[in-house]
């Protein structure tokens, strides 16, 4: 087994993780740190991107994900990228992700 590689929190560059759990601490990280949350936002095509507001329109038209979701045929297609780890275990996450512009390109 390789060491996974570790990400850093967007909200706290101190928390280091694997990229599996990023998901996950995102999510307590930002109600930890509600005062450094509502200044970030989530990138559309993946949840686990998360940037500063001004840069949210730059990083989604730059965001690696939204090929990955143009050119997926089924919705449900997994993350891969950062890092070459998988990010997304549970599909209905990436879904919920990609759902808006699934419709869009139907
Ligand atoms: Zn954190
Ligand atoms: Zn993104």
């Amino acid at each position: 087994m390789e060491p996974e590689d570790l990400k850093t929190c967007p909200y706290v560059p101190n928390h280091r993780m694997p990229a599996s759990r990023l998901q996950y601490h995102l999510a307590s990280c930002k109600k930890k740190n509600p005062n450094i949350a509502k200044k970030m936002a989530n990138c559309k095509y993946n949840a686990c991107h998360v940037v500063p507001i001004e840069r949210l329109k730059e990083h989604e038209a730059n965001c690696t994900e939204r090929t990955a979701v143009d050119d997926a045929k089924p919705c449900l297609k997994i993350t891969k990228g950062l890092g070459g780890n998988t990010m997304v275990k549970h599909p209905w996450v990436q879904f919920l992700v990609g759902k808006k512009k699934c419709y869009k390109s139907h």
